[in-house]
């Protein structure tokens, strides 16, 4: 039986049918920007791997640390032990993050990281004698993963909370953001958001939101304003902030963090996806000090959470080579020269009948359609143009590695308005 009979056969893929998959192609290598098929045509990568793989693919700084760390050990339990790869990355990570970060959670995946996150949140309200702050405020079109407390957060309709009703937690939702980035700030953007913190901040650990760009929620940019209203009502009010910036970090949207676009500091940062450089699976979540004091106090004194694979040093070591590429500071020309292309050559898809909304923002662009797009039939078309693209719903979108050439980026967007007109 061949690799992809045996696939369809036996094996889940994201979010997709098991009686009846989407078609799946099958990858031989990766190098640089581009994925080579078993059948031996080349793709140009538009997605970096769900915006995981900034500096592209088989990097020679990643490939040497994985081997280096390799040779010394794979994995040992953080249970009791450290090592370099956990401290130097957990020091490039504090170094970089926004101002006030001072501890650091190894995770496996965003997912748990958020879970982390809203569990550390919790737990400094419990900590503190306070154990009716235990509910959250999100807004609407938000994504934070796919695990109970996560989905519990994300967008209702589009998490469909419908099916899963009396497994989650019951959440408040505030509107999404609808003021642009670029657009000039509007008051009432807020002001329902302001509404709800006033009526629930008694029962409310955190506010927790993807700052600037909502991603798989929708594909969403919006005001770095809202972002510092939310901060500011979190003060006022005595609740959390926590911003997931697993999509975000690390320079997509041309700032090191989205939250650097409104000038302000979570209480708790989680970070994810481009971590690895797109190499494996390794996330973080960081607080304050006064979030780590708070849920260290009283009983029970730690924090109840400790994953198998915490701190794999294997995956450190490759999120540490990854962070010293960010650190060259190379990223900011990247992405910049990535927002400017994507401006000028996006921007026509306007012109199409069937799209909705052109938008970019550092190395994103977003195609919404006015309606959902047939993903197997365009997925086919973009492979056959050689180039990488995965849409959903209504949305052909892309983040491709900051590694991505002038001429290879063209080839990306003229793939898509030749298949969206
Ligand atoms: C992808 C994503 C997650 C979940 O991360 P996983 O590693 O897939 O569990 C959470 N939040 C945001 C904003 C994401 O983009």
């Amino acid at each position: 039986m061949d690799n992809l009979t045996f696939d369809r056969q036996h094996i889940w893929h994201p979010y997709t049918s098991a009686t009846h998959p989407l078609p799946c192609y099958e990858v031989k290598k990766a190098e640089g920007v581009t994925i080579t098929l078993a059948d031996g045509r080349d793709v140009i990568d538009g997605m970096a791997s769900w915006w995981a793989a900034i500096h592209g693919y088989n990097h020679p700084d990643l490939n040497h640390a994985a081997k280096t760390q390799l040779d010394a050990f794979s994995h040992v339990m953080f249970g009791g032990f450290t090592h370099a790869p956990a401290v130097n990355l957990c020091k490039q990570l504090l170094a970089m993050a926004p101002q006030g970060m001072n501890r650091v959670f190894l995770a496996d995946s965003g997912s748990v990281s958020v879970e982390v996150a809203m569990k550390m949140a919790v737990q400094y309200w419990a900590c503190q004698g306070n154990t009716q702050k235990t509910r959250f405020i999100a807004p609407r079109n938000g994504y934070h993963g796919d695990t109970f407390a996560a989905m519990s957060v994300c967008d209702p309709v589009n998490g469909m909370h419908s099916l899963f009703q009396t497994a989650l937690s019951q959440q408040i939702f505030a509107p999404a953001p609808q003021t642009r980035f670029d657009q000039t700030w509007n008051e009432d953007d807020i002001a329902t958001m302001t509404e709800l913190v006033e009526a629930h901040h008694h029962e409310v650990a955190a506010i927790i939101l993807e700052p600037v760009v909502q991603g798989a929620g929708g594909m969403r940019i919006y005001h770095p304003e809202y972002v510092r209203r939310c901060r500011q009502l979190c003060d006022e009010y005595n609740i959390l902030l926590i911003c997931d910036e697993i999509a975000t970090g690390f320079g997509r949207t041309g700032k090191l963090f989205a939250c650097d676009h409104a000038q302000i500091s979570p209480d708790i940062l989680c970070v994810g996806k481009a971590l690895t450089g797109g190499y494996m699976t390794l996330a973080a979540t960081l607080c304050t000090e006064d979030v780590a004091l708070g849920v260290c106090q009283g009983e029970p004194g730690v924090f109840m959470h400790g994953p198998t694979y915490m701190g794999n040093p294997l995956a450190c070591a490759v999120a540490s080579a990854s962070l010293r590429i960010i650190e060259t500071g190379a990223w900011q020309t990247q992405v910049s020269n990535i927002e400017m292309q994507l401006k000028d050559e996006l921007i026509k898809c306007q012109s199409l009948s069937s799209v909705a909304d052109v938008r970019v923002l550092g190395a994103i662009g977003v195609v919404e359609c006015k309606h959902p797009v047939n993903v197997a039939a365009l997925q086919k078309q973009f492979v056959d143009m050689g180039v990488w693209i995965r849409p959903f719903g209504k949305l052909v979108y892309i983040m491709p590695p900051y590694v991505i050439k002038p001429e290879q980026l063209t080839q990306i967007t003229d793939a898509i308005y030749t298949v969206l007109k």
